[in-house]
């Protein structure tokens, strides 16, 4: 036999092998099952890619990380009551998964209030919103980490392509909704871990005539920085960073931090504190919150001599004590991460352990001392007080002539230390009298540091 007719009959032989192999009932059925099996993958593999497809297609979603300003808007935006009138509206959006947000203050004399802020859960949720039904994914990410070592959060809005301009409204709805909110109140803002969070609630704007200073200040700083505010383009047209810096030095309880919070309401502004004694912030952290203020906020940047002190303390030992030091403050104030915008007040009751290297134009502008009550303050605070009843001024005027008999005004004689008082402390003792004019006279004496102390 020739070599091409044997391998004829050999490939003969194995087709009759395979008819065989289908003709055996098992095979055959085995054979069914696994095409089957392999077309219905196949079909899955087909719906899932299309539907992946018909997603990217069809849906537009726009994630927020928590790190964003808008994060929280949008959350209180979901939190807002849409009453539905349709009944699968009325099913798909109602919200069963809620988190609260727990905010606590204190009143000077009262109780602390607390108020509570409810906010969708983690998980998915439907939102009707005009004609548009928005899904929205509420994710909290184990596995990445902010920089406050929280877990990553992220807010995912879905909706179909054909209405993803309604986002934009969600967006201008939400912002508009928060600072509705914050209407006529002022958002003071600190630190926790690495993030600006809102110290309680906001609080009702502090009108600046509540604010006593002495003859003039108040105005000088006002118009200083309403000044400043209206000159951005003056600063841009000749490349100097937009920021101006204000000192505010003296004793404790002079009206340093009611003031700034005062001028923040006038303005319009919210203020963001950091305090520099604080064990914990040091100079990177100072700089990174700079990075990332909230808008329009006022920094506040107390007891500044804290840097000083550690300066000090470093050049003695080389140990800062977990705080900022001097370049840190410097840095923060002029460095790159001080951003371009900026208005910042430092305070101190030590201007002696100030460096004079910080006040440079941008650092700090103006300089301006809030002192002791002065007579003249005494007069306008006890016009807030009992200008109503005491309309003549007879009794105001008996009031700060007992303050100038109990020496309170005189300049300092042969080396002694002139004897005063804070604004703190006289404001202390007309709430104490609140409708006790004599009583405010009579005691008066107590305002005497020494005579408190005896
Ligand atoms: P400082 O920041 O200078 O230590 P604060 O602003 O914290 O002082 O004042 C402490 C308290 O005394 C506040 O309740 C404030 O209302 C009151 N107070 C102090 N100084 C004044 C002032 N000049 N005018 C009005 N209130 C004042």
């Amino acid at each position: 036999m020739s070599e091409p007719a044997a391998s004829a009959v050999s490939a003969a032989g194995s087709l009759l092998d395979i008819n065989g192999l289908f003709e055996n009932p098992v095979f055959a059925g085995g054979f069914g099952l696994a095409s089957l099996g392999a077309v219905l993958a196949f079909a899955r593999r087909g719906v899932l890619t299309s539907a992946g497809l018909i997603r990217r297609r069809l849906l537009v979603n726009v994630e927020i990380s928590r790190q964003d300003p808008a994060y929280p808007w949008i959350l209180a935006w979901l939190s807002e009551p849409r009453p539905q009138t349709s009944f699968l509206a009325k099913r798909l959006t109602r919200i069963n998964k809620l988190s609260v947000t727990t905010t606590t203050s204190t009143t000077p004399n009262g109780p602390t209030q607390a108020s509570f802020f409810l906010q969708p859960g983690y998980g998915r949720h439907i939102v009707k919103y005009k004609h548009a039904y928005i899904a929205v994914n509420r994710e909290k990410q184990s596995t990445a980490k902010t920089n406050t070592g929280e877990p990553h959060e992220t807010l995912e809005l879905i909706t179909l392509y054909a209405h993803r301009h309604i986002f934009e409204d969600v967006f201008t709805e939400a912002r508009g909704l928060a600072l509705r909110a914050n209407e006529g109140k002022t958002v003071v803002y600190s630190v926790r871990n690495f993030d600006w969070v809102p110290l309680g609630v906001p609080r009702r704007k502090r009108p600046l005539a509540s604010v006593v200073l002495d003859k003039g200040v108040k105005e000088d700083i006002v118009n200083d920085a309403r000044d400043f505010l209206a000159r951005r383009q003056w600063y841009v047209d000749r490349g100097i960073p937009y920021r101006r810096g204000y000192l505010l030095y003296g004793p404790p309880g002079s009206g340093k931090s009611s003031f700034i919070q005062a001028l923040a309401g006038e303005l319009d502004y919210s203020v963001a504190m950091i305090n520099l004694s604080e064990i914990g912030v040091t100079d990177d952290k100072l700089a990174f919150l700079l990075t990332k203020l909230p808008e329009r906020s006022i920094v506040l940047l107390e007891d500044a001599d804290s840097a000083f002190v550690n300066r000090r303390r470093r050049d003695g030992d080389g140990y800062s004590g977990g705080t900022v030091t001097f370049s840190g403050l410097l840095n923060a104030l002029d460095g790159l991460s001080a951003g371009e915008e900026r208005i910042a007040f430092l305070t101190t009751n030590h201007i002696e352990l100030l460096d004079p290297a910080l006040i440079r134009p941008g650092r700090v502008d103006m300089m301006v001392r809030i002192g002791e009550a002065t007579r003249y303050q005494a007069g306008q605070m006890w016009d807030r007080f009992y200008g109503d009843v005491d309309t003549d001024g007879v009794n105001r005027d008996r009031f700060l002539a007992r303050l100038e008999e109990l020496g309170l005004f005189r300049e300092a004689v042969e080396g002694a230390a002139p004897i005063r008082t804070s604004t703190a402390a006289i404001q202390g003792l007309f709430l104490f009298n609140k409708n006790d004019m004599e009583g405010a006279i009579n005691m008066a004496e107590g305002l005497i540091p020494q005579k408190l102390e005896a």
